[in-house]
């Protein structure tokens, strides 16, 4: 018997819904779920291929251990044990802050990886938490958290009511949205262009959102901070500024205004590789279009200057009129976990960096997290606090961390290292111990972070579509049994009572005396569903334990298989502001006094050569190159390069070139394309899969080069602790 089957797609932001026929347990077709009322049945390659990973041989089913130097099959006791041997002891001897967690970015697509990871950190206790936040996205966590008071009041365009969209270092046409859930981004673009509206893409590469655009402007590498003041100088001296309905609770005007004062196109022209003209042009246009929305991403935050990039972006979209405006930049308003949605205007406590410093290059940490880009130095240099053990979760930092090849050394220092992991890849490799969850299909989803970043408001939840095997865990399983190790009571603690034990903490934080009795209503479920169900009922949609007749609770959302749609993004401030001031707080001085960087580095010549990496259709970071659906068809790993440099360089077509930076080398195969801006090399990141002691098929068959073997790990936004790793000056020459 045929069956269909419905999930959310796990595997990147767009969160598609998809329809999937099961026939004899087995998948046989997977399309977009036409009724799905965020996706409308939109699906791209990616989502294609979770059979797939279902599938995969090489997808790790039971628990690996490393005897004598190799990895083989373990059971559960087993493994548990030997992490219950071994943790405790270097836990005991050298502190909490001797084992780090290194958290990879699929667990923030994973229900139970996220809430019980976040789990694991409290019981570890300990500072080292090190994230792929600061190799993507902190800038912009960081500017939002300043401007509006909590790290994930982001606003997105509204691009269904929007006549104008300018994007920025982002290529949503592939990627369908960034810190952005919007998925068919090309049908949605072109809808807006049909009804009259404009794209405008600046981008070092005419990528594939650029072709789509009614207007593509190259900017050189990293310039973007550049480009954006020389936007707000133009706003504020020919007074376009209109603050419209936001005017009552703004603050910091002036002090933008006086900090851009200098800073004229004529000026930052050169250095952000736009002409003066075009940047008055995109300021009036920005100004005078009724609905318009500036939307910047990876590009932006990437680079040296990613926090203050991120800021104005939204400072450009406040001073224009178009931030909480429809068919501006807008707060989504998720139904569970948001923390925006909790408490009151002007009761926020503000942002605090710096908290507590990495140990060996003193950076400051970011919302608990510090930069991983210091994750090396913190196991190789000793010391009281030296990191001797890692746990990582869906993290594959060896690849996607800069001077990756170092961090593989230092893994292999360590006393222990877990992963927790369905693949034995170019990390997990030096793991003592992996413990693999289950395939997407054989877990529930509720997709936690992306509602609160997504295009419309809307709760969906996935069951799951096939029985896990006798005896397999699901990540959060895993994850409660290392928390039991990690916090003394033993590898064959009464897991049950530790989760009621968990919860209840968890639900005493926002319910204090009310707790016991919202426990007993939340009923006997255990695990992630009995926390969502909690953020549901609580949330601002919810049904408040029973105070609000059609408010919703898990049992809703799960009843409606093509979700509860939540209605369009509407305006939120002053209700979302959590700033201490309750205002949308402009000029924060951390931003303002990082100006002085800007002023220092406003006449730095462009390197002769500089590289960017590039977002594909058929890729997500690392993890994808071993499914076959996805790795078929042209190799993809090529470096892009402008005519020009390639006749400069003598680098042929097709040809292999050597590419050094940092006094590292990698080969890589060109392709020669006027799609680049002169002086700029695209390679994307994510390869490198020739690493001995790996079990990944297919990927290996067509290793690619790891761009982030030759990018300098000393390289970060010294405000975010964000990675550089854009516009890297690099040299290349033709391999013969
Ligand atoms: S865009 Fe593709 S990978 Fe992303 S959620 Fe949709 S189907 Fe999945």
């Amino acid at each position: 018997m045929e069956r269909v089957a419905h999930r959310m797609c796990p595997l990147c932001e767009a969160t598609c819904g998809l329809e999937l026929a099961v026939q004899d347990g087995k998948v046989t077709s997977i399309r977009g779920h036409a009724d799905d009322v965020f996706s409308h049945g939109f699906i791209c390659p990616k989502g294609a291929a979770l059979r797939d990973l279902h599938e995969d041989p090489d997808r790790l089913r039971v628990p690996l251990v490393k005897r004598g130097g190799v990895h083989v099959e373990a059971t559960w006791d087993e493994a548990f044990a030997e992490i219950g041997r071994r943790l405790p002891p270097i836990l005991a001897a050298h502190g909490r802050d001797a084992v780090a967690m290194s958290l990879g970015n699929p667990s923030a697509h994973r229900f139970g990886l996220l809430l019980y990871g976040a789990r694991l950190a409290r019981a570890l206790a300990t500072k080292n938490v090190f994230s792929a936040s600061t190799l993507d996205q902190m800038p912009k966590q960081l500017a939002c958290g300043l401007m509006f008071g909590h790290w994930l009041s982001v606003p997105v365009p509204d691009l269904e009511r929007t006549q104008l969209l300018v994007v920025l270092g982002a290529n949503p046409v592939v990627s369908n949205g960034s810190m952005w859930t919007v998925p068919d981004f090309r049908g949605k673009a072109k809808a807006m262009q049909a009804r009259g509206g404009r794209l405008v893409v600046i981008d070092p590469r005419r990528s594939e959102t650029a072709e789509l655009a009614d207007e593509h402007l190259f900017i050189r590498p990293g310039g973007d901070v550049f480009l954006l003041l020389g936007i707000v100088h133009v706003l504020f001296a020919e007074k376009l500024v209109r603050l419209d309905r936001l005017a009552p609770h703004v603050a910091g005007v002036e002090q933008v205004e006086h900090a851009v004062t200098e800073l004229s196109p004529e000026r930052v022209g050169p250095r952000c590789g736009v002409e003066p003209s075009r940047i008055r042009e995109l300021a009036r246009t920005l100004a005078t279009t009724e609905r318009a929305a500036l939307y910047g991403r990876i590009g932006t935050c990437t680079q040296e200057y990613g926090t203050l990039a991120s800021w104005l972006v939204d400072v450009i979209n406040v001073l224009t009129g178009h931030l909480d405006a429809p068919g501006g930049a807008m707060f989504p308003k998720a139904a569970a976990f948001a923390a925006n949605t909790i408490g009151a205007p002007g009761t926020g406590k503000g942002i605090t960096l710096g908290r507590r410093r990495s140990r060996v290059s003193g950076a400051p940490e970011v919302f608990g997290e510090l930069p991983m880009t210091c994750l090396a130095e913190e196991i190789e240099t000793p010391g009281e606090g030296q990191v001797r053990a890692l746990i990582t979760l869906a993290s594959n930092p060896a690849l996607s961390s800069p001077n990756g090849p170092r961090l593989a050394a230092a893994f292999d220092s360590l006393d222990l290292m877990i992963s927790v992991d369905i693949y034995l890849n170019e990390t997990t490799r030096h793991a003592d111990v992996i413990l693999p969850g289950l395939s997407p299909l054989e877990e529930s989803h509720y997709d936690v972070a992306f509602p609160q970043l997504s295009c419309r408001n809307a709760a969906r939840y996935s069951p799951p579509i096939f029985e896990p095997p006798p005896g397999a865990l699901a990540e959060w399983q895993i994850l409660l049994r290392l928390i039991a190790i990690a916090s003394g009571r033993g590898a064959n603690a009464d897991l049950h009572a530790l989760d009621d034990e968990l919860t209840l903490a968890d639900v005493q934080r926002v319910a204090g005396a009310q707790a016991p009795m919202l426990m007993k209503m939340l009923g006997e479920a255990a695990g992630p569903e009995r926390l969502l169900d909690l953020a549901l009922r609580g949330g601002p949609y919810g049904d408040r334990f029973g105070f609000v007749k059609d408010g919703i609770n898990l049992a809703r959302v799960q009843a409606a298989p093509a979700g509860i749609d939540l209605g369009p993004l509407e305006p939120r401030v002053p209700e979302m502001l959590r700033t201490p001031s309750g205002k949308v707080e402009l000029a924060p001085p951390l931003l303002i006094d990082d100006l002085a960087r800007v002023h220092a580095d406003l006449a730095r010549p462009a390197p002769d050569l500089v590289i960017v990496g590039r977002r594909q259709l058929r890729s997500n970071n690392s993890w994808m190159h071993n499914l076959p659906t996805l790795a078929k068809g042209p190799f993809r790993c090529v470096a892009l390069v402008h005519p020009a440099d390639a006749q400069r360089l003598g680098l042929a077509d097709g040809g292999r070139a050597r590419i050094a930076s940092a006094g590292r080398t990698i080969d890589v195969t060109v392709e020669v394309t006027d799609e680049m801006m002169p002086g700029v090399v695209s390679l994307p990141h994510g390869w490198g899969h020739d690493q001995p002691g790996t079990k990944l098929t297919v990927a290996t068959e067509r290793p690619g080069a790891n761009l982030n073997a030759i990018l300098d790990d000393t390289r970060r936004d010294p405000l975010s602790g964000n990675a550089v790793l854009s516009g890297v000056p690099i040299t290349m020459a033709p391999l013969r």
